[in-house]
């Protein structure tokens, strides 16, 4: 998933950052710019590019059609075996389009992107067929020779204090796949505090901040050197517009219970 990967990698850092040539001095291979060019177009052509094995008469069901259990896909229809996705949404690619935030990856080059795939390799997508019980699993199990189970995190971690199901309380990745459904029909208060210093809250952060509120703090429990964001998702979040991008150091309960007043 070279293109999707392209759009969202922070490929500075985990790649680029580790590329061996950054030990002799030498400009380390920008493999995100290197991904874009090599992948768009043949997406945009149909291009075909890859065979798929012969036949072994092995099937593989696949839970999950987001990046993992797609590049299971593409991988084991190289090796020849049948493959059959069962995919819970309605709609394949997983977070990219459910949670990565839509200024980085729209829906529609998500979407491209899987349909490429799935062209080139042939593979079945089950859609809206949550595997959701031991009678599925059973099922599954006794109609394929081999699972492959792709389905990502999972829910976002609460808070644990009272107050987090009132309205207007709502987790980021539930704010970001709202948005990257409804768009600009997303209800948005006018004030926003983002709690938490993860890359998801900056995501939050910066889509809040597009969608022109007045003022979008980020509240965070420890320093800025502790987040766990990437340094540029947090200048980014701070220059997309926020009127105030503060950090506060410990946060207190007491603070959130005035704001929450
Ligand atoms: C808000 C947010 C922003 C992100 N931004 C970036 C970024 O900028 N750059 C980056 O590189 N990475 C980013 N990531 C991380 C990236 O999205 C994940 O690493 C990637 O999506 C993981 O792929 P996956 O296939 O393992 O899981 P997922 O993408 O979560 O896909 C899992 C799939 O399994 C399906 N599923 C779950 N349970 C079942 C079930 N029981 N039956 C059938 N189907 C099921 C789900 O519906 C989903 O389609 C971000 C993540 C989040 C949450």
């Amino acid at each position: 998933m070279g293109y999707a990967c392209e759009q969202v990698c922070p490929t500075e850092e985990p790649c680029e950052g580790a590329c061996v040539y950054n030990h002799s001095d030498v400009k380390p291979i920008e493999i995100g710019r290197l991904q874009a060019h090599a992948t768009e177009k043949v997406i945009r052509t149909k291009k075909k590019l890859f065979r798929t094995g012969k036949d072994t008469g092995k099937k593989v069901a696949v839970i999950g059609a987001g990046p993992a259990g797609v590049s299971a896909a593409c991988e084991l229809r190289m090796l020849g075996h049948a493959v059959d996705v069962f995919e819970a949404k309605a709609k394949p690619s997983g977070l990219c389009v459910y949670g990565v935030a839509p200024y980085k990856l729209t829906n529609d080059q998500a979407l491209d992107e899987i349909g490429y795939l799935q062209d080139q390799f042939g593979f079945n997508v089950h859609y809206n067929k949550p595997v959701s019980g031991r009678a599925d699993f059973d099922k599954l199990e006794k109609d394929n020779d081999a699972i492959f189970i792709g389905v990502g995190l999972g829910a976002t971690s609460s808070l644990g204090i009272p107050g987090e199901d009132k309205k207007g309380v709502i987790g980021a990745l539930e704010f970001v796949e709202y948005l990257r459904e409804h768009h600009h029909e997303t209800p948005i208060a006018k004030r926003v505090i983002v709690l938490g210093g993860g890359n998801t809250a900056m995501d939050a952060a910066s889509e809040a901040c597009r969608m022109g509120v007045e003022s979008v703090t980020i509240a965070y429990r420890r320093g800025p050197e502790e987040m766990g964001a990437y340094s540029f998702e947090y200048d980014l979040a701070k220059k997309s517009g926020a009127r105030c991008c503060s950090m506060f150091r410990p946060l207190k309960w007491s603070v959130i219970r005035k704001w929450k007043a």
